[in-house]
C-alpha cells in the first residue's frame, strides 16, 4: 500500500489497452489509491476492428461496432476523477513524457503502449470518429453490392474471411482470391488448414490464384502516406474503392479482371512515435526491422534496458505470430501491469524522480516475470467464411461448430468487447 502519485499513461484503447486500464484500475482499489490513470486513444470511440469484416457486409453489425469510452472509468457507478481519456494521437515519445498531435505533453511514470497494427488499405481502421468509419462502411458497402466481379488481393486470415463474408452474401457474383504464396492463409497456420479454406472457399465458387503477386497501379496503395484520416483524405487516397471494369497483372504475367479490387495485405504496426526517444545502443533500435514492431523483452518492457518503465503490448510487440489474437492482447496486458506493480512496489516511480542510476537500479531489484508466450498462446484458431461456415484448427472448435452452428465465430467477440467497456 503506497499513497504515492503514480501516472501510468496507456496508449491504444482497444483489447490490450483496456485491459491493462482494468488492471490498473483494480491495484488503485487495493494497493495505489492515487494511481493517476490516462488513456490516449486516436479514436473518440472504441472500434472493433476484430469484426471490421463483419462490418463490412453487415451494417446491422457495424452500427454496434462504435463503443464509446464513456464507461470505462466507472468506479462503482461514479466516474473516478483520477482517470481520465485523451482523445489524441500519440505524436511522439521523450523519457518521461509524451507529445500528442496539436502539442499537448502528458508525464508518465510508466507507460503501457498497445497501439496496435492498422491495416493502410482498410482506411476504415484509421477513422478516427464513428461517423467517419459509418461513412468509410457504407461507400465499401455500396462499391461491392455494385461490382460483378470482385478480387481479393491477399489471402492472409483478413483476405481470406472477408472473401468468405462477400462470396456468402452474394452468391452471384464473380469472387477471385489472389495470394503471394503457394498456399492459403498466414504461414503459421498448417497446411490441412489451409487445404481445408481453399476446398470451402471453391465450394462456394471462389476462383483462388495461388503464387500470383498482383501489381498495384500504385505501389502508394500500401503506405499510409498521410497520419491524416479525414473523409476527403480517405476519398483522395481510396480509388480502389471505386468500381470500373480493370485488368490488373500479377508477377507472373496473367491478368485478372475485375469491377472491383480489394487490398487486404499490408498491415502495420503502429509505432512511428518512437522516433524521438533516444536509443541507448543504435545498434539495437527499437523496432524490428523485419516485422516493425516493437522490440520487448520476456516481460514485455522494451527491449532497450534504459527504459524499465516502458511496455509494449498486444499486436504492436515483437511477440510471434501465434500472440497476435484478441485474447493473448488481454494475456499480455495483464502481465504487464503484474510487472508494473512490482516496479511500483519497489518504488521505481519514487527514484525516477531523484536519478536515473538510482531508478534504473531499483527496476533490476524488482522481481519481474516472463511471459511465457507458448504456455498462454492463442490453441484454436477460427477462420470464418461468412455467417455458415468456418474453418477450425482444434477438434473441441470443430465440435463446437458442429453443435452451436457457426454462431460463436460469427460474432467476432462483439459481445466480449462490450463487456470490456462495461455495456
Ligand atoms: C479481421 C480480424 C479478425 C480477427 N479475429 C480474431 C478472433 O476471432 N479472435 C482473436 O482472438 N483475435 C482476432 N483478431 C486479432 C485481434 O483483433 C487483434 O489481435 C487485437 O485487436 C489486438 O489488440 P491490440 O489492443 O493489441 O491492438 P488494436 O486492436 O490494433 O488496437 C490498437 C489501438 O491503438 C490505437 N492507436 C494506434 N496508434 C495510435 C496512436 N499513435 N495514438 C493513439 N492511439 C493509437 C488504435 O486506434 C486502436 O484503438 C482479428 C483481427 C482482425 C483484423
Amino acid at each position: 500500500m503506497s499513497n504515492r502519485e503514480i501516472h501510468i499513461v496507456v496508449v491504444g484503447g482497444s483489447w490490450a489497452g483496456v485491459t491493462a486500464i482494468h488492471q490498473l484500475m483494480e491495484l488503485s482499489h487495493i494497493a495505489y489509491p492515487r494511481l493517476l490513470i490516462t488513456l490516449v486513444e486516436q479514436r473518440t470511440h472504441y472500434f472493433h476492428k476484430t469484426g471490421m469484416i463483419r462490418g463490412l457486409v453487415d451494417k446491422g453489425y457495424a452500427n454496434q461496432m462504435f463503443i464509446p469510452y464513456t464507461r470505462l472509468f466507472l468506479d462503482g457507478g461514479i466516474s473516478n476523477p483520477n482517470h481520465r481519456f485523451v482523445c489524441a494521437r500519440l505524436k511522439h515519445i521523450y523519457s518521461n513524457f509524451i507529445e500528442v498531435e496539436g502539442g499537448g505533453r502528458l508525464f508518465f511514470d510508466y507507460l503501457i503502449l498497445a497501439t496496435g497494427t492498422e491495416y493502410a488499405s482498410l482506411p476504415v481502421t484509421q477513422s478516427s470518429t464513428a461517423e467517419e468509419c459509418r461513412f468509410m462502411y457504407q461507400t465499401m458497402r455500396e462499391a461491392i453490392e455494385m461490382a460483378e466481379s470482385i478480387l481479393f488481393v491477399g489471402a492472409g486470415a483478413v483476405g481470406v474471411g472477408m472473401c468468405g463474408e462477400v462470396a456468402e452474401m452474394f452468391p452471384k457474383k464473380k469472387i477471385t482470391i489472389a495470394h503471394a504464396r503457394e498456399k492459403l492463409l498466414n504461414p503459421d497456420l498448417s497446411n490441412d488448414f489451409a487445404k481445408e479454406a481453399e476446398q470451402k472457399l471453391r465450394k462456394m465458387g471462389v476462383e483462388i490464384r495461388l503464387g500470383e503477386t498482383v501489381i498495384p497501379f500504385e505501389p502508394s496503395i500500401y503506405s499510409k502516406g498521410s497520419s491524416t484520416t479525414s473523409i476527403l483524405h480517405y476519398q483522395h487516397q481510396q480509388k480502389q474503392w471505386i468500381v470500373r471494369p480493370q485488368v490488373l497483372t500479377t508477377t507472373t504475367g496473367s491478368k485478372i479482371e475485375c469491377d472491383l479490387a480489394i487490398w487486404t495485405a499490408g498491415s502495420r504496426p503502429n509505432t512511428d512515435y518512437l522516433k524521438t526517444l533516444m536509443l541507448s545502443n543504435p545498434n539495437y533500435p527499437y523496432v524490428d526491422p523485419e516485422t516493425g514492431r516493437i522490440n520487448v523483452r520476456p516481460t514485455l518492457q522494451l527491449a532497450d534496458p534504459r527504459y524499465p518503465n516502458i511496455f509494449a503490448v498486444g499486436d504492436v510487440n515483437s511477440l510471434p505470430l501465434s500472440e497476435k489474437y484478441a485474447t493473448s492482447a488481454v494475456n499480455q496486458a495483464k502481465h504487464a501491469v503484474q510487472c508494473l506493480k512490482a516496479l511500483m512496489n519497489e518504488c521505481y516511480d519514487f527514484r525516477i524522480k531523484m536519478s536515473v542510476e538510482m531508478a534504473i537500479e531499483s527496476a533490476q531489484r524488482a522481481p519481474l516475470h516472463p511471459y511465457f508466450a507458448t504456455a498462454k498462446r492463442q490453441k484454436t484458431v477460427i477462420v470464418a467464411l461468412g455467417r455458415n461456415q468456418e474453418v477450425t484448427n482444434t477438434l473441441f472448435a470443430r465440435f463446437n461448430s458442429w453443435a452451436w452452428g457457426t454462431k460463436r465465430g460469427r460474432k467476432y467477440l462483439i459481445d466480449k468487447a462490450q463487456k470490456m467497456l462495461n455495456y
